[in-house]
Order: C-alpha cells, then structure tokens, then sequence
C-alpha cells in the first residue's frame, strides 16, 4: 500500500537472520522496514538470545521458560560451567513461538517485564 503512493525499491538484509525486511523510498527520501515476525515468521534463522538484567538467559523473546545464569554466576561457576549451561539452553531452543497454532497460550514472562 506504502509502494503504491511512494514508489519503493527492496534492499538486501543486513545479514541472514536480519528481523526486517528492508526498503528504499524510490526518490531517495529514506528508507522503510517491516518486522513481520507472526505472519511471516523468521524463526528458522533467528540466532538471537537475550540476557535480563535478572541473570536470565532466554532463547526466545516469547520463551516460558528462562536458564538461571545469576545463580550459577553467585555460586562461582568456572567459564567452563558457564559455557555448559548455556549450550544447552540453546541446544534445548525451541522451533519458534507457535503462535500459528490455534491453541497457542503464552505464560511465560512478557516482554515489557524483560525489558522490550
Ligand atoms: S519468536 Fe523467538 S525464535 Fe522466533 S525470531 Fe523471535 S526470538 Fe527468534
């Protein structure tokens, strides 16, 4: 609807599991992005993981569950450890959020509690 106004013209992603498919404003003006991440999800190259500022590592921004690293971290876990609990969270990633499917309910820690 935007290109039939202001024609546009697509640009490559910033990288691989880049969240926005990008645009440029045919006249120069500027640019435009959409994050489509329920209609079109990108799941599949999502490389992304987010530390809270309470110690907890999710592999998902819609993850239910989290992996403590503030208790390991306080009871003087080695790097080695560190690094173990981490590879497994992210081997434990799941496929995406499932929000496709009908059934899909979301218990876990939302966003604006995780700080975006
Ligand atoms: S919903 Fe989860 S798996 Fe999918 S792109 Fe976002 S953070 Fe990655």
């Amino acid at each position: 609807m935007v290109g039939e106004r202001w024609p546009l013209e697509p640009l490559q992603p910033e990288r691989p599991s880049a969240t926005a498919t990008r645009w440029r404003f045919a006249d120069g003006a500027g640019e435009l992005q959409f994050v489509s991440s329920v209609t079109e999800p990108f799941c599949a190259t999502c490389d992304r993981l987010r530390l809270t500022a309470d110690g907890q590592l999710r592999t998902c921004l819609f993850a239910e569950t989290e992996t403590d690293l503030r208790g390991p971290l306080r009871a003087g876990a080695s790097d080695a450890e560190l690094d173990a609990i981490v590879r497994a969270a992210v081997l434990a990633k799941g496929p995406g959020h499932g929000m496709a499917d009908p059934e899909w309910t979301y218990t876990g820690r939302p966003m604006s509690l995780i700080g975006g």
